[in-house]
């Protein structure tokens, strides 16, 4: 049911005999959104200590408190300090620890960022930060530092800025939106930005990441989901992190925008006391996967400042992956990443399946600690490549497709490229060799 009990009484609280077609106004549930200690305990009907008032006055100080009307319902007052909702939204005085290993920029996005606006990491692909405000702040945000510090939405020049890197990039296929949040946008301008990018000829897809249908669900309006429609194809990902996110109201969001013909992702983060659960975190991925949502990535929590009580260990993930894999259907298990700290991008971590290997079997275990082989061909040619595709017998005859520079372990696997190890820069037995040389 959309407008229970509790939400009324919060929508009654905010405004004398608020209808349900106002709590369902997401420029409402805006307007009302919950920014200080004091309206927190008023609509919840919850009061805190005087000495633990102070401390959380002083980390909203640092990390502002917002939380919409909607997702502040779904807190279980009874017991609101366990709640996973009150966690992730109200959050609390364990963010003032700042330990030595964390970081205001822990992914370097700054320093990967050709123009205001852009962080392009990969090679075919960019994340496009095209507002600095979301509908509420998540306390185990990465950019937390950034998002709420200076409210604005971009103006369409600061926008042109990103869209002419873009445009002046041609080996970018693939154009990540995110934020803040890009539905905070207004309708006109995101319909504006979509026409822009997807003009541009070698863009094959536009990818949006929201936290809307978690946090504040009546943004996805039929008015939204038809501007979107325009810019096919077009991936959605949004950012469920416990099953009792998933309600009436954030299951119709999600059916409009599978109705409206757009693959659903989700990403995650694990947080400790929140879902660090192997059955927790089974239950989300079959409540997505119900509402057409695919699980995309499990992330381990960065190393933000201030997230470090929302910590798990790299363990915890793999017991989690180790619980999935084989237990449920593969299209409900997220691939686990870790953001590698310093801005090396995402680096998938599993559970180790290849439990030992010869020159012509490999061990392999499976889910239940089966232990088994496989055999390897015995007559495999190996077909060296030349990257002569235009006279290769195979055919595949790669079409128009622009050949990226082999690098990394690719490079190390290839025929064409002469190099035998990777050493970093600064490897010190490298520098000896050198001077020894000079
Ligand atoms: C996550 C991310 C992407 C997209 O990565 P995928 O693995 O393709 O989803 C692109 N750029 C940056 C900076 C990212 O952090
Ligand atoms: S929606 Fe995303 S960007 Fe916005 S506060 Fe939450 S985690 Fe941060």
């Amino acid at each position: 049911m959309i407008y229970n009990n509790r939400q009324q009484t919060i929508a009654h609280k905010i405004e004398t005999k608020a209808q349900l077609s106002k709590w369902k106004d997401w420029r409402w549930q805006l307007r009302h959104s919950i920014k200080t200690l004091e309206k927190f305990e008023e609509l919840l009907g919850v009061k805190f200590e005087d000495e633990e008032r102070e401390k959380l006055e002083e980390t909203f100080e640092k990390f502002p408190l917002s939380i919409t009307p909607y997702y502040l319902s779904l807190i279980n007052k009874q017991d609101f300090k366990n709640d996973p909702v009150f966690k992730q939204s109200f959050g609390g005085i364990e963010e003032l620890t700042t330990l030595k290993s964390e970081l205001e920029d822990p992914l370097s996005e700054d320093s990967d960022s050709p123009v205001e606006g852009i962080t392009h990491r990969y090679p075919d692909r960019v994340l496009f930060h095209v507002s600095n405000i979301c509908s509420m702040y998540c306390r185990h945000c990465t950019r937390k530092r950034k998002v709420g510090d200076i409210d604005y939405v971009p103006s369409k020049e600061q926008l042109q800025k990103g869209l002419d890197y873009i445009a002046n990039t041609p080996h970018v296929r693939d154009v990540l939106l995110s934020g803040g949040d890009p539905f905070m946008l207004p309708d006109d301008k995101i319909d504006w930005l979509l026409s822009e990018i997807t003009k541009i000829p070698h863009v094959e897809i536009v990818r949006i990441g929201t936290r809307m249908p978690v946090v504040l669900p009546y943004r996805i309006t039929d008015n939204l989901v038809s501007i979107l429609k325009k810019y096919q194809p077009l991936w959605i990902n949004t950012h469920f992190n416990h099953p009792k996110e998933i309600t009436a109201s954030s299951k119709e969001a999600l059916a409009k925008l599978a109705d409206g013909g757009f693959p659903l992702g989700n990403q995650s983060v694990l947080l400790a006391d929140v879902n660090d659960c192997p059955r927790i975190m089974k239950s989300l991925l079959h409540k997505l996967v119900e509402n057409r949502v695919r699980p995309y990535y499990l992330y381990q929590c960065d190393l933000s400042e201030g997230l470090s009580h929302f910590r798990t260990p790299i363990g915890k993930g793999i017991e989690i992956m180790e619980s999935l894999i084989g237990h449920t259907s593969g299209f409900a298990r997220p691939t686990y990443v870790v953001d590698a700290p310093g801005g090396g991008g995402k680096i998938p971590v599993m559970p180790n399946y290849i439990i030992s290997w010869s020159t012509n079997k490999v061990v392999l275990r499976n889910y239940e600690g089966v232990i088994t082989t496989y055999k390897e061909p015995d007559s495999y040619e190996a077909k060296l490549c030349d990257r002569d595709c235009e006279n290769c017998n195979l055919d595949l005859k790669v079409e128009e497709g622009v050949e990226e520079d082999i690098i990394g372990i690719e490079k190390l696997l290839s025929d064409t490229d002469d190099a035998i190890s990777l050493i970093p820069e600064d490897n010190e037995r490298m520098t000896r060799r050198d001077e020894d040389a000079g």
